[in-house]
């Protein structure tokens, strides 16, 4: 399928191609959605292999961006901007002004953050042009929230698995041991659970079993370990046709974005009896804790909605289950409903032609 058909597909509002010579400026902005609320999604510096991956890549983005922030029950809608070029490209301030200048020019209905390839530096420059950007307000890195959300999205898991979302004595294998993965196996420790870890840079994973008294799982070995549950808290595409066979646990709930490797993939996790806890909806702590600031909610709100992820999950289980599609599908239906009440209100509310 070409980009440009995907884009049609996939129901975005507005692509835009933008390109700024001056500057060796050259974007794409794809606003998936702003029927919740204004277009938020990160600005990414990439090379990308050719112009359709990234396209591609904007459209896959901002769609996931909207139905995070549409589960998350967030009045935002989903977006990203991709400028091409190398991320370690040294002419920072020309580059991100002529972007600030090109995120002005959306009045606001885009606003934008830092993402791969972009720095708060980065982020700061853009806000040299532009106010529609944000960085972490005054709730700091968004880690810990997404940690603290992908725990309570485990409990929940363990509720609908086992009865009790008691995590005491129950095994965790915990895969990456980074912002969030670190912070998770914190909590989940403080919880009574036992802990198996991996990471791909050793400092990182003896850290987490000094101080928590976790066992090393080698990398490779992640996906054989005999465990309760499986937190994918590295990289995304990890669950795929060769992965699923080899899981030995109950429930997988994680941090990372993108998961499955495919749709299908959430369909063979429940053919295997594995619980699913979908990422986007799992790991959303982040965005919410970021969207605090730009939506002007105190510590104690957004401490009350991250712990919600709770509920989300248990009504994802619930969806699954009366529509008889797997978990994936269940999150992805959920996001898709908060949207269409939200457009047909929206619709209702115009003058008639
Ligand atoms: P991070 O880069 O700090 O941590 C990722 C860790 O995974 C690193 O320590 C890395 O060494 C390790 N790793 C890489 N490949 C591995 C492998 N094959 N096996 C084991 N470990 C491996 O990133 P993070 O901020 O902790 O985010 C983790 C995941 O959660 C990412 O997929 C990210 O997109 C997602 N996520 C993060 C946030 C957030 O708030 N930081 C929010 C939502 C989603």
């Amino acid at each position: 399928m070409s980009a440009l058909a995907a884009a049609v597909q996939l129901g975005h509002e507005q692509v835009s191609f933008h390109q700024e010579p001056d500057a060796d400026y050259t974007a794409i902005v794809a606003i998936h959605s702003s029927v919740l609320g204004p277009a938020v999604g990160g600005t990414r510096l990439l090379s990308y292999p050719s112009l359709d991956d990234a396209l591609l890549d904007a459209l896959r983005l901002s769609r996931g961006m909207t139905y995070k922030n549409a589960a998350a029950g967030l009045p935002l809608g989903g977006a990203k901007a991709v400028i091409l070029g190398d991320s370690r490209r040294p002419d920072r301030e020309r580059l991100f002004r002529a972007h600030g200048r090109n995120v002005e020019r959306f009045g606001g209905r885009f606003i934008t953050a830092e993402d791969v390839g972009t720095s708060a530096e980065d982020v700061a420059i853009i806000g040299r042009e532009t106010r529609h950007v944000r960085g972490f307000g005054g709730l700091g890195s968004p880690s810990p929230w997404t940690a603290r959300g992908v725990c309570r999205a485990i409990q929940a898991a363990a509720h609908e698995r086992w009865g009790s979302d008691s995590l005491a004595g129950r095994t965790v294998a915990l895969q990456g041991c980074g912002q969030v993965g670190a912070r998770l196996a914190g909590l989940l420790a403080a919880a009574g659970a036992r802990l198996l870890v991996s990471d791909t840079e050793p400092r990182l994973v003896e850290a987490v079993v000094r101080e928590l008294d976790a066992t090393v799982v080698e990398s490779a070995a992640i996906y054989d370990a005999r465990a309760d549950v499986f937190a994918p808290c590295a990289l995304g595409a990890v669950l795929d046709d060769r992965t699923i066979p080899r899981l030995r646990v109950e429930i997988v709930a994680g941090a990372a974005n993108n998961q499955l490797l495919d749709d299908r993939h959430g369909r063979l996790l429940e053919e295997r009896g594995i619980l699913y806890a979908p990422d986007f909806i799992a790991n959303a702590g982040g965005v919410i804790s970021s969207a605090a600031g730009l939506l002007g909610w105190q510590h104690a709100r957004v401490v009350e909605h991250i712990d919600g992820i709770y509920d989300s999950i248990l009504a994802v289980f619930e969806r699954a289950r009366r529509d008889r599609v797997p978990a994936s599908e269940a999150a992805d239906r959920l996001a898709e409903a908060r949207l269409e009440a939200c457009r047909r209100a929206l619709t209702a509310s115009r003058p008639p032609y």
